[in-house]
């Protein structure tokens, strides 16, 4: 690939613009379109702007060089070019997706109503994905006021955090049976939970709900499956994403969960590529920071004419920082948190600090852990997991995983 080809990047979120900032260092000029009418910005940290701890302008990421705001609409792959909702046309040698998730609207009665302008949700109910979706919730926010958040995954236990520290009375409805499951253990889970009752947030796991109550267009109460009413002046969906896939399959390319993608980051079109939240690799569509980084430098590489680079897939960590009154409360977890039998499992806990940290290992293999509370060996076990080596066999006990950070 020559630095006079035409690279057309669809999406300014983390991965397009790692992407168009690693090319641009490489001396490889790409486009970036992205639709949001804010400075890109760095996703991870919104829930730090509802919580009014940072400003929103300090999220902002390194402008790249060539953002065109536009949203893109079509993609005619015969002509090779993309069309915008504006009406204007773009040409590309080679074009890629980076157009992430949007978060996923559960089918609750009362959610779209004849009230409810077209494609909006009533007036209160929020989604929590983008900073226009922040800076309607951090406007709403006020002291006392009552807050529902539906979904107790991470961005859930991020929401239900932010909006206790502006002073809001909140209660969380989890479906599942503990808080943060896809990436804790029981014990883990149950400190988050603590953390989150001493911010005064209110916890109902097992809870289903299954109604919004609006009135004149906006939202009055959440109803649960057993007929219980929570008065709400704001509710936070936050149950989950979906890969933005919809230009990918209008316009013909293979997409499962995801875009389907090869180990070059190719999608069935050998000029598209796609990567992030959208791509599907191997299987997996991540949906978390580290894979859309890593996916992104792989694939500046190849596009600046490294035609070795390869993305074989991603092993991090999840890490989460929950800031309250009482100082940052830290988390850290990978792989698989809960044993198969015959695994070796090493925990220790200290309930009156509120420290968990566990690791699981198979066959001189780590295969998960989790940290709660003292990340002090987090760099070690990142270093262990991420370079899936077989620990060492020189007799030091697996305890020594969880107390000493080898150095970092
Ligand atoms: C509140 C919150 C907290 C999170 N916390 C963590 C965390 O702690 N750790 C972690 O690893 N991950 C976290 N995530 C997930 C992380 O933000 C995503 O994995 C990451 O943003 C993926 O990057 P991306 O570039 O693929 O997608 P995105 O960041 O979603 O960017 C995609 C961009 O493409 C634009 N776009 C889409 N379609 C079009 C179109 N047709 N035309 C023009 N533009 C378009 C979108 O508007 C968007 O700006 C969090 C997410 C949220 C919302």
């Amino acid at each position: 690939m020559t630095s006079n080809t035409r690279v057309v990047v669809i999406g300014a979120g983390l991965a397009g613009v790692r992407l168009a900032r690693r090319l641009g260092e490489l001396g490889v000029s790409a486009l970036l379109v992205g639709e949001e009418e804010h400075r890109p910005y760095n996703r991870v940290l919104l829930a730090e702007v509802l919580a009014g701890r940072y400003r929103p302008e300090v999220i902002a990421l390194p402008s790249p060089a060539e953002l065109t705001r536009a949203r893109v609409t079509g993609i005619d792959r015969a002509g090779r070019t993309v069309r915008c909702a504006d009406g204007s046309v773009i040409a590309y040698d080679t074009l890629v997706l980076a157009t992430g998730s949007n978060a996923v609207l559960p089918p609750l009665r009362g959610l779209f109503t004849a009230d409810t302008p077209e494609g909006g949700l009533p007036g209160g109910v929020h989604a929590f994905r983008t900073m226009d979706d922040c800076l309607g919730l951090s406007e709403a926010v006020r002291p006392g006021v009552r807050a529902v958040v539906i979904g107790g995954g991470l961005l859930g236990v991020s929401a239900a955090r932010a909006l206790a520290v502006r002073g809001a009375q909140v209660v969380l409805a989890q479906q599942a049976e503990r808080l943060m499951e896809r990436q804790l253990d029981p014990a883990a889970s149950r400190l988050v939970r603590r953390h989150l009752t001493d911010l005064g947030v209110e916890v109902h796991t097992e809870c289903r709900v299954r109604d919004v109550r609006c009135v004149g267009g906006a939202v009055r109460s959440v109803e649960l499956a057993d007929g219980y009413a929570l008065d709400a002046d704001l509710v936070v969906l936050a149950c989950g994403v979906h890969p933005r896939v919809g230009l990918a399959q209008d316009a013909g390319l293979d997409v499962r969960k995801g875009i389907v993608v090869d180990d070059e980051l190719r999608t069935s079109d050998p000029r598209i590529h796609a990567i992030g939240d959208c791509a599907q690799h191997d299987g997996t569509v991540y949906g978390l920071a580290a894979p859309a980084y890593e996916q992104a430098d792989a694939l500046a590489e190849l596009l600046a004419g490294n035609a070795r680079a390869r993305y074989t897939g991603t092993r991090s960590l999840t890490r989460l920082t929950l800031t309250g009154h009482e100082g940052p409360f830290d988390l850290a977890a990978f792989g698989e948190p809960e044993p198969r039998p015959g695994d070796d499992v090493v925990q220790l806990a200290d309930a009156t600090r509120g420290t968990y940290r566990k690791v699981v290992v198979r066959d001189d293999r780590l295969v998960g852990g989790v940290l709660v509370g003292e990340l002090g060996t987090v760099g070690a076990l990142a270093r262990a997991w991420e370079g899936a080596e077989p620990l060492p066999s020189d007799g030091r006990p697996l305890l020594h995983l969880l107390t000493h950070d080898g150095g970092s």
